[in-house]
């Protein structure tokens, strides 16, 4: 039996090196690929990783695969099953994708960013009533495929209370039941799959507690302390290793220390764990300690001086110490082998997840056997990380310039009130005004006219000629549908992050750099590696276009600096505020180039600015002030009678509330068709008192609301707001929609808000 964990990685990427299982599952899905293909394309995606990863050298290989999402595995293993899903009949398979994807009877669960990345985790639902038990026994089945293949994999699962954590009580669940209540019924059902799996000859469980990288109360901490307890007490059962990431343990650290289980696994990258703190905690001196080195959640090569030297200070302290990833490698790219269009200094840079497992290699043989016998790879890190560090095109002295000669009042408007009447005054909006979030349906048309540019089978000319035909084409039906506010439509965009990366200076976008954002769906994060800047103007054409077309004002439409760090792999050296107001800067000169152009209204959209909060509450304060700070720099460049709007999807603000009336935006449009209008008054609660777009029609599902309905919705969002502060829009953008849904919603809404507007002298 192995006893010690040696190097690892925390988890692998899933879906295919070319994207295999996104296309297994979608031809599943349409009926086009039957289960037992489905089946045989994942079974040799994972023959495939074990081999890999097992050849590479690593001494334990995690089995970290899912068909769709960890969380929701973890949830069907032990049967937490919510019964809508389980009455509709259906078998193992089709019941755990109606969870994650719904059917035309049953919505599904509800899905959530995974801490702070970019990948979504289905939400399980558990009430007093969910009856745990080893229920689904793929895991098991999966380690004995594996034997097969000669390697003796280490599953991975949700660790408890993590699981229960995440989850949210069951809709009948009483008032004031928190899954938590469940813990010792959950900590059951995992103790008999432990059981089960050392009966199949599993040496290593791991079993991930990353939800203690944020701000934990007693009882959480306390349920931390009784489970790995429990578990690590019954007899005969494999050995535990229970990783913590995406930040610093606290607390818990101390509690995993002393618990009965043989490892414990820290993320140095991300947290910032002092060696010292790890020095008191007398519990490890029998356990090994993973020490998560190598960066899980970024693209760049590690530093492996730096990170033995961490390694080398660990060793007294624990048992034994093992390399591994600060996290999963699920949030990066599969290999940087295949990107032979990179550019070829930058590429040097890299480490995607292939290479990141051969750095953990070499690390852990640096560690046992010394450097001398690694010196060659040493020495090939080391020239990488200096290339870098000192590479001229990491910086460019007039965005530091810029930057250091930055005055406040650059990043401030005048007061709204004065805002407010020079606006009114250029733009005579009746009441209630009506508009879009900007994009509409991208058409067979219109990605086929991209992808041909792509290619090369069209002229710049005749791309040109086809993006303003569908530009004018757009303008031409909200002016039929008689929207107030008009957009060009975003035909252009592939993405509202890529887009622009690939038009600022400091960006390099790959190939085939696939990162799963929620089962099927893959995005292809630019990576940002130096000071950024504009080097030509990027939408300006396109929107000018749009507003020559017509007298009814046309919003310019821009992403956010801190939506386009967020869905961005970011350079590492130096402080993500400073990268953010690069950013902003180059932002800043688009925002003025479209006022210039004619622009009388310009949305900068900020999506994910909830999803870079820290974990952390202390560290709130200072993501609370730059992040604004960016945005505001981004905007604050034109004359007052210009109106900024900005657009976030969704409407649990919570945390980020004081942020979002930081942004000072002039109209601030937001997810609320689903949450009925509550958080209008949230946002009166702290004094939000700008222009508002509640949205009143949900574009995330295809059903079309009728006039009656936003008649409702809009009335209901005049109690919280007055009607001159008032917008009807949709919710989020309609490029993931159809014309045929989106015409007559639309119209719907047009109506509606006339139909409110007259009732209200
Ligand atoms: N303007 C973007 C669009 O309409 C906003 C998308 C988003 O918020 N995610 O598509
Ligand atoms: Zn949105």
């Amino acid at each position: 039996m192995a006893t010690t964990i040696g190097s690892t990685v925390l988890g692998y990427p899933r879906i295919g090196p070319n994207r295999e299982l996104k296309r297994a599952l979608e031809r599943y899905w349409a009926s086009r690929g039957s289960e037992a293909e489905l089946r045989e394309t994942a079974r040799s995606l994972r023959a495939d990783t074990w081999r890999t990863l097992r050849e590479a050298g690593l001494d334990s290989v995690p089995d970290s695969f899912s068909f769709y999402d960890h969380v929701l595995d973890t949830a069907v293993t032990f049967g937490a099953v919510p019964q809508r899903y389980a009455d509709l009949g259906l078998n193992p398979l089709d019941t755990y994708f109606a969870m994650a994807r719904g059917t035309d009877s049953v919505p599904p669960l509800e899905m959530t960013k995974w801490f702070d990345t970019n990948y979504h985790y289905l939400v399980p639902e558990i009430g007093p009533d969910t009856r745990f038990s080893v229920a689904d026994r793929a895991v098991v089945e999966r380690f004995h495929e594996a034997l097969e293949l000669g390697v003796r994999t280490r599953p991975v699962l949700v660790g408890p209370v993590t699981l229960l954590l995440l989850s949210k009580p069951d809709p009948d669940a009483p008032e004031g039941f928190s899954p938590l209540d469940s813990v010792d019924k959950l900590v059951l059902a995992y103790a008999e799959l432990l059981r089960e799996l050392r009966r199949a000859g599993v040496d290593w469980v791991q079993l991930d507690e990353p939800a203690f990288a944020a701000d934990r109360t007693r009882r959480e901490l306390d349920a931390l302390r009784d489970t790995y307890h429990a578990l690590g007490s019954i007899g005969d059962r494999p050995k535990l290793f229970v990783p913590g990431y995406f930040g610093d343990l606290g607390d818990a650290l101390g509690i995993l220390a002393s618990a009965p289980i043989e490892a414990v696994g820290v993320d140095f990258v991300a947290g910032d764990s002092r060696v010292d703190d790890l020095s008191a905690l007398t519990g490890l001196r029998d356990k090994t300690l993973v020490a998560g080195l190598v960066d899980g959640r970024n693209v760049w090569r590690t530093d492996l001086d730096r990170a033995l030297t961490t390694a080398a200070t660990l060793l007294g302290m624990a048992g034994d110490v093992a390399v591994g990833t600060s996290c999963s490698l699920l949030h990066v790219p599969y290999d940087v082998a295949v990107e032979t269009h990179l550019d070829a200094q930058v590429r040097t840079w890299l480490s995607f997840a292939r290479q990141k497992v051969d750095e953990v290699v070499v690390l852990g043989r640096a560690l046992r056997e010394g450097r001398d016998e690694l010196e060659g790879e040493l020495v090939a890190a080391r020239r990488a990380v200096a290339d870098r560090n000192g590479a001229d095109r990491v910086r460019d002295e007039s965005v530091r310039r810029r930057l250091a000669e930055l005055r406040p009042q650059d990043a401030r408007r005048a007061d709204y009130a004065v805002r407010q009447h020079e606006q009114q005054e250029q733009l005579r909006l009746p009441a209630l005004p009506t508009t879009t979030i900007g994009s509409f349906p991208q058409t067979t048309e219109v990605r086929k006219t991209r992808a041909a540019l792509r290619a090369g089978e069209i002229e710049h000319s005749e791309y040109v000629g086809r993006m303003r035909g569908e530009i004018e084409r757009v303008v031409r039906l909200q002016e039929e549908l008689g929207l107030d506010v008009l957009v060009h439509g975003e035909p252009e965009r592939n993405d509202m992050v890529q887009y622009f990366a690939e038009h600022l200076a400091g960006f390099v976008s790959t190939e085939h750099g696939w990162v799963q954002s929620y089962g099927s769906r893959c995005v292809r994060p630019p990576i940002l590696f130096g000071d950024v800047s504009r080097p030509e103007p990027i939408s300006v054409e396109w929107s000018a276009y749009a507003q020559s077309l017509t007298d009814r004002p046309v919003k310019g439409m821009l992403t956010g600096p801190v939506t386009i760090l967020a869905w961005s792999f970011v350079r590492d050296d130096q402080p993500l505020a400073d990268t953010a107001r690069q950013v902003a800067l180059a932002l800043r000169d688009e925002v003025c180039d479209l006022e210039a152009a004619g622009l009388r209204i310009i949305q900068v959209d900020e999506p994910a600015l909830r999803e870079l909060l820290p974990l952390r509450a202390w560290q709130h304060k200072e993501y609370l002030d730059w992040a604004p700070e960016a945005f505001r720099l981004a905007t604050s460049g034109v004359r007052e009678s210009t109106q900024v709007h900005t657009h976030l999807c969704y409407s649990e603000f919570g945390d980020v509330i004081d942020a979002i009336v930081a942004l000072d935006a002039d109209v601030t449009s937001i997810e609320a068709a689903r949450s009925r209008m509550e958080v209008l008054a949230d946002l009166d609660t702290v004094g939000f008192a700008r222009g508002i777009g509640p949205g009143v029609y949900d574009i995330h599902s295809p059903r079309v609301p009728d006039e009656d309905e936003i008649v409702a919705l809009l009335r209901a969002a005049l109690d919280a707001v007055p009607a001159r502060r008032l917008w009807a829009n949709p919710d989020c953008g309609l490029k993931t929609r159809g014309y045929g849904e989106v015409e007559p919603a639309l119209r719907n809404l047009v109506n509606a808000a006339a139909r409110v507007r007259n009732t209200l002298r």
